[in-house]
């Protein structure tokens, strides 16, 4: 079987951006299975003779914060029974929020490899700089991108198949 590799963190921070970039066009959402699941999405990825499987695990965005941690716990389980490997996204652009730090303390429980990606790093003039902040979170050195712009995208992809 194909590994799997989860896209977790707080809404907003780019999850699905960076999913739409990596996957193109390779994407299935799966219905017709009771609640949790119906907000999946997978993607088909092969990169450098690797092929893996992607999933978004945050289709539905809730807007009220106690949805919001709640979906984050489902999101973070899902992650940690699911993946082979977990990108964790935070945002370069707002900072560590008190959710990047709960989502950071229940992904550190898992033996589950996990990758910090720092999005909406748009100008890497000050990336290095911007990166300091995120260690806190407790993980390795983190990897730098815009999914917008999709700079460092390609970086990244090298990053998750030596890891898989
Ligand atoms: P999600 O809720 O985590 O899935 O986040 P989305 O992918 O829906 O993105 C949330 C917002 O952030 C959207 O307005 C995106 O256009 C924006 N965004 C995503 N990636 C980047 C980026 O690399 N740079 C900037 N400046 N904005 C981004
Ligand atoms: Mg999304």
């Amino acid at each position: 079987a194909k590994p799997v590799v989860a896209i977790v963190g707080r809404p907003n921070v780019g999850k699905s951006t960076l999913f739409n970039r990596l996957a193109g066009n390779r994407i299935s959402i799966v219905e017709g299975e009771p609640n949790i699941t119906r907000d999946r999405v997978y993607a088909d990825i092969s990169w450098l003779n690797n092929a893996f499987i992607m999933v978004d695990t945050g289709g539905l965005e809730p807007s009220n914060d106690d949805l919001i941690k709640n979906k984050i716990k489902y999101q973070a389980e899902i992650a940690m029974n699911e993946a082979e490997l977990i990108l964790f996204i935070v945002d370069g652009k707002s900072g560590i929020t008190t959710i990047d730090q709960e989502i950071a303390q229940l992904l550190r429980r898992t033996n589950k490899k996990v990758i910090l990606v720092v999005n909406k790093v748009d100008d890497f003039s000050n990336a290095e700089q911007l990166k300091w902040d995120f260690y806190s979170l407790g993980f390795d050195e983190p990897v730098s991108i815009s999914a917008e712009h999709g700079k460092n995208t390609g970086d990244l992809l090298d990053i998750i198949v030596d890891n898989l």
